[in-house]
């Protein structure tokens, strides 16, 4: 998806890392193009970052009609990776690799941005029905914030079972398990899901800043009841964590290690810093060029670049 504010985060956030905590994320709701509902947790005046995640939106849920599709123009990116994730109804991405893929509930999409990639994303031809589900952007580290754009789809996460909860580790590392998802820092992205309901402990490095995302139901941590519908910080430090669901709830586990540099967010581009911004902004700009490519398969039209004033300083 695209972000389509206008505006850069150019707040100043506490810094609330380093200890455990448990804080609700202020959470922004919008409407993407023609009519798509999205809770946007992340950026937010409170929260810039939870380990290298650095924006997510809660998409629906909702129902469409064929007449009412989703249709985010092709738009780039840079320097992030872009995860998506499904509990209902479908996605077609197309990208300027070549790559044009519909994504369906308990598959990921992970593309990875890396020097530069434009892409689409369509409700697949015809589709109506339910949709609802997650897009999450993860910051490249420094080292490897140019590289080589990539598209992956996978169908195989690890899936298990554990006192009662159904855990699929989208991204990254959990409770001894490895998504063979590529990813460049150390990281987690765990949806879970309690048909009946019941408390799950999983272990979790101390180092992983931590947030959970509620996108079913209600979930309890430490005495607190979670709301549907929200983000929550839980800081770092917590070497593992204890979580109770009602019937019928599910939850994203997200987080990591943060990285150890400021990371900058000018509408679909991160970068460590404003002058690789001020280029991305540039350069597509001046698309089509070497460095977006192109959407071939996309017939509608690009989306522009909000202009990146140069006396604004963006913080990270
Ligand atoms: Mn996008």
């Amino acid at each position: 998806m695209s972000n389509l504010n206008d505006n850069g985060d150019v707040v100043e956030c506490p810094n609330l890392a380093g200890r455990p905590t448990l804080e609700a994320v202020p959470s922004h709701r919008s409407v993407l193009g023609s009519g798509l509902p999205i809770i946007r947790h992340l950026p937010s005046r409170r929260q810039r970052l939870i380990g290298p995640w650095c924006f997510l939106d809660h998409i629906g849920p909702t129902s469409l009609s064929a007449d009412s599709p989703v249709d985010v123009g092709t738009h780039p990116h840079t320097g992030l990776q872009t995860v998506t994730w499904l509990f209902e109804g479908a996605l077609l991405h197309k990208d300027s690799l070549g790559y044009e893929q519909v994504i369906e509930p308990g598959q990921l999409n992970l593309m990875t941005a890396g020097h530069g990639i434009c892409h689409s994303e369509e409700s697949p031809p015809g589709f109506s029905g339910p949709m609802h589900g997650l897009q999450f952007w993860i910051a490249l580290p420094g080292e490897h914030e140019d590289t080589t754009p990539a598209f992956a789809h996978h169908t195989d996460l690890p899936h298990w079972e554990k006192d009662g909860m159904s855990v699929t580790l989208v991204v990254g590392e959990l409770d001894g398990r490895h998504s063979p998802a590529k990813v460049f820092s150390p990281l987690v992205g765990a949806d879970i899901e309690a048909h009946e309901g019941g408390t799950l402990t999983l272990p979790v490095p101390a180092s992983f800043e931590l947030g959970l995302c509620i996108n079913q139901g209600h979930a309890h941590v430490e005495g607190n009841r979670l709301d549907v519908g929200e983000l929550y910080y839980l800081g770092q430090g917590r070497e593992q964590l204890t979580l109770t669901l009602e019937p019928g709830s599910r939850v994203m586990l997200l987080g990591g290690e943060p990285l150890h540099q400021p990371v900058l967010l000018w509408w679909n581009f991160v970068g460590r810093d404003q002058a690789r911004l001020e280029q991305a902004v540039a350069d597509w700009d001046n698309w089509p060029n070497n460095r977006f490519g192109e959407v071939t398969a996309y017939q509608g039209k690009p989306l522009k670049a909000p202009r990146l004033d140069p006396q604004v300083r963006l913080k990270g």
